[in-house]
């Protein structure tokens, strides 16, 4: 498929498409449009993270950034030493849930935020044209390292001063964690001892050796499923590699379906704290139940987590994320974070005194099917706009392709910003219902020509 330059960054399969000459260029972009100062870099667990690392770090030198050189840490953590060093920007390098022949790069704000799709483009647009401010060798920048743990520690120090941990450790949770060998094992392992959890870790080497699909959905999940039978526990987490997004087991070893993650994360904080919600347009409805039962608002934004960073900070939100298990909690740092979801996950757990099922059945249970439909970039803007029409009528949404609000659902469809295709989500209140709006959607994507 080639390199991917996009909005969330830069991903390929290392050694063809992202090599160490790309990632020198990509810091040197990167450099050159903070204009210098210090930024920070780290890699998640993957083989080919230091030779990455470097290779960023050697650009952003070559335009004179000082480079701090966090080691290896995960993409929530990285954010927050951004923040806290107020460094000019930071670098992940990361494929996320990609397997591990991929790698990325990530690039986070002065705030700590995921960068914005326009900085992001004119990233992307200097790197393509190599307009380099390169310095002279009296100006290279140099470089500071710092430990991992370090940030590991600042991390879980930021992420207990949201919760009430005397009362979480008093429950004595026990807990399976299941890190895919990623970035968030040594600090999310250090979480889970400092809130009293008895637990089991489950691929917890941080090798980038992922002993199961990195992407922590259903199928990826059985072996984690079974260490929550096996060791009778409360509840199974499941990281990704770069540890910012979270999957949850419940008691009898059942997937819950990444939806409730920020579901349960949400009813958590709105329950301490009033507030207004974000989260992307592909969200499950569940958060506008929630919300509406606690009398408080959800903003819906464009898919992709610095727009729903930046509605966070805009509008005063006291929490949100997206549906595929991305919670965000700006009292941390406005970036999706698994182990601000795990903090607030235990917190709910350990005050209701209910089973991680219960909580689940306690909240509706709706149908969301998620499809890609081939169609070339030429032919989307026609797509879409067969689909506005034949909805006519409807609560429309155009933050991001078209949303549709209907009685009992919802249908979103968007162009990919990566592939040739159309991303197609619906939900609705059960699976026929939702498998017909899917069939609707596709007679009319296929009308157009
Ligand atoms: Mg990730």
């Amino acid at each position: 498929m080639g390199l991917i330059f996009s909005v969330s960054g830069v991903r390929g399969i290392v050694g063809t498409e992202l090599t160490p000459q790309v990632a020198v260029d990509v810091g040197a972009a990167f450099g050159s449009w903070v204009g210098g100062g210090r930024v920070a870099v780290a890699s998640d667990t993957r083989p080919s993270g230091p030779m990455i690392r470097r290779a960023v770090a050697s650009g952003l030198m070559a335009t004179g950034c000082t480079v701090i050189d966090l080691d290896v840490a995960s993409t929530p953590g990285t954010a927050l030493r951004v923040r806290e060093l107020a460094a000019s920007g930071g670098v992940v390098v990361t494929a996320s849930h990609n397997p591990s022949e991929y790698n990325g790069i990530k690039l986070l704000s002065s705030d700590g935020w995921a960068l914005p799709a326009e900085q992001v483009e004119q990233v992307r647009r200097i790197w393509q044209q190599r307009g380099f401010d390169l310095v002279g060798g009296d100006q290279v920048g140099g470089v500071e390292t710092r430990q991992a743990t370090e940030t590991h520690q600042r991390h879980v120090e930021a992420v207990l001063r949201i919760v009430n941990v005397p009362m979480i450790a008093k429950r004595r949770l026990h807990i399976v964690l299941d890190s895919v060998n990623g970035a968030g094992s040594p600090g999310t392992a250090m979480l889970l001892a400092r809130l009293g959890c008895e637990f089991v870790h489950i691929n917890a080497e941080p090798t980038g050796m992922f002993a199961r699909g990195p992407e922590p959905v259903a199928e990826n999940l059985t072996e984690l499923c079974q260490a929550v039978r096996l060791a009778r526990a409360d509840a199974g987490f499941a990281q990704d590699p770069d540890a910012d997004r979270l999957a949850l087991v419940d008691e009898a070893g059942r997937c819950v379906g990444e939806e409730y993650t920020l579901a349960l994360a949400v009813q958590e904080v709105l329950s301490k704290r009033s507030g207004p919600v974000a989260a992307n347009l592909s969200t499950s409805r569940l958060i506008d139940d929630i919300a509406r039962r606690a009398g408080c608002t959800v903003h819906r934004t464009p898919v992709g987590e610095a727009h729903v960073a930046q509605a966070i900070i805009q509008r005063g939100c006291v929490i949100g994320g997206e549906g595929n298990g991305g919670v965000i909690d700006p009292r941390v740092v406005p970036v999706r974070d698994s182990f601000v979801a795990i903090a607030l996950i235990c917190q709910l757990l350990a005050e209701s005194g209910k089973k991680l099922s219960e909580l689940v059945a306690a909240l509706p249970r709706y149908a969301m099917i998620k499809r890609k439909l081939a169609c070339p970039a030429e032919r989307a803007g026609a797509v879409l706009a067969a689909v506005r029409e034949a909805f006519a009528g409807q609560r429309i949404n155009e933050a991001d392709g078209v949303w549709i609000g209907l009685q009992n659902g919802w249908v979103h469809v968007r162009q990919s910003n990566t592939e040739p295709i159309m991303r197609l989500v619906v939900e609705a209140e059960g699976d026929r219902q939702a498998q017909e709006l899917v069939e609707r959607v596709v007679r009319i994507a296929e009308a157009v020509r």
